[in-house]
């Protein structure tokens, strides 16, 4: 495993790194056993947040084993306000069971208005600094997939590390993460690196990612010991130049006719939420959640057959997406008998 410093924290942290979203879906035995098969190939970053679920307490349950000074722990909320992100802190050490957490980020920053909270005086961000001054978090983050949404952030100077969308499919965030890296010492996390399962192979990809200067840490989620293997040993390696030309084929193939999930399609006056539609459609053909994936977008109170096709969502979708068509796609793939 390579190492690398997360910008000015000097946190000494693995090129790859544990995105905490897959765990959801395990139970906390297989936590235990796939955090271990972590340790065991050196990774040694983990980032986490208090909106997936059990996320952190699966994590907490593995790092009562450990020593905690072995790993560097990242975590986030979506507070906004100064009362709120202070208790998440708190709620945060104590399903991690950590006197301490390395750093905490502020979730998912997503429009003009969230941003201008979490800076105000009673605002998110002055409750992380009097929590970084307490001694309970080391270094304070954030987060988000819009650069222009982000750049403010990271003009301020007032965060250490930003964590954006980043991979050979996603590259609107490129300027910021070299801004970050550049212009303030910032560390770099790069999320969603394999586009929500529609990059391939994983290996190449990552070794893509990791390739670019900018890039501090890269964070795939990983749900079993033979996937951190793997994933391991890729960025460890030399990638094949049939990967390569793999990879290059998927990224031409996918072309637009992809979701990035950046919201400005919405809201769609008849209350479809598109990229969670996109989303599900993604983890039953992608990923093997067929049953999961299903479940979740027959408990949505709006479906892709609801569009009523009045095309309002394309005229502000960024990548010209044929939405519509798209729709029309996830209620094929979708709105059939559950699968066995
Ligand atoms: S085309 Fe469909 S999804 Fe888009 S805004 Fe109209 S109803 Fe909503
Ligand atoms: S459909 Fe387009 S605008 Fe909507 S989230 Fe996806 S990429 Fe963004």
């Amino acid at each position: 495993m390579r190492y690398t410093q997360l910008g000015s924290t000097g946190l000494k942290v693995s090129v790859l790194g544990f995105g905490g979203i897959p765990i959801q879906r395990v139970d906390p035995d297989q936590a235990v056993e796939i955090l271990a098969a972590c340790r065991q190939h050196g990774i040694n970053f983990i980032d986490t947040a208090r909106m997936y679920t059990d996320s952190e307490e699966k994590i907490g349950r593995f790092l009562g084993g450990e020593k905690r000074e072995d790993w560097c722990i990242a975590t986030k909320s979506v507070a906004r306000d100064y009362r709120g992100m202070e208790e998440e802190i708190q709620l945060s050490l104590r399903k991690l069971g950590c006197e301490y957490i390395d750093l905490y980020q502020l979730h998912n920053v997503g429009t003009e208005a969230d941003m201008q909270k979490i800076m105000e005086e009673d605002g998110a961000l002055a409750a992380a600094e009097k929590a970084q001054r307490d001694g309970y978090v080391r270094h304070i983050g954030i987060t988000g997939h819009k650069p222009e949404i982000l750049e403010p952030a990271v003009s301020s100077g007032k965060f250490s590390t930003i964590q954006l969308p980043f991979s050979p499919l996603e590259q609107q965030t490129k300027s910021l993460l070299e801004q970050a890296v550049n212009t303030e010492n910032m560390g770099t996390i790069a999320m969603k690196p394999l586009a929500g399962g529609a990059l391939g192979p994983a290996g190449a990809a990552l070794a893509y990612i990791l390739e670019q200067d900018f890039i501090d840490v890269v964070i795939p989620g990983m749900d079993c010991p033979d996937q951190v293997a793997t994933n391991c040993a890729a960025v460890s390696g030399q990638i094949s130049q049939q990967d390569k030309d793999k990879l290059q084929q998927v990224v031409e193939q996918l072309g637009n006719r992809f979701c990035r999930r950046c919201e400005y399609c919405k809201p769609c006056p008849h209350g479809l939420n598109i990229p969670v539609l996109f989303l599900m459609e993604g983890y039953y053909s992608r990923y093997n959640l067929k049953e999961w994936a299903w479940e979740r977008y027959h408990a949505m109170d709006k479906k892709a057959a609801d569009c009523v096709e009045c095309g309002i969502c394309e005229t502000r979708c960024p990548y010209d997406l044929p939405i519509r068509e798209m729709l029309a796609e996830v209620h094929d793939v979708l709105g059939g008998e559950k699968p066995d």
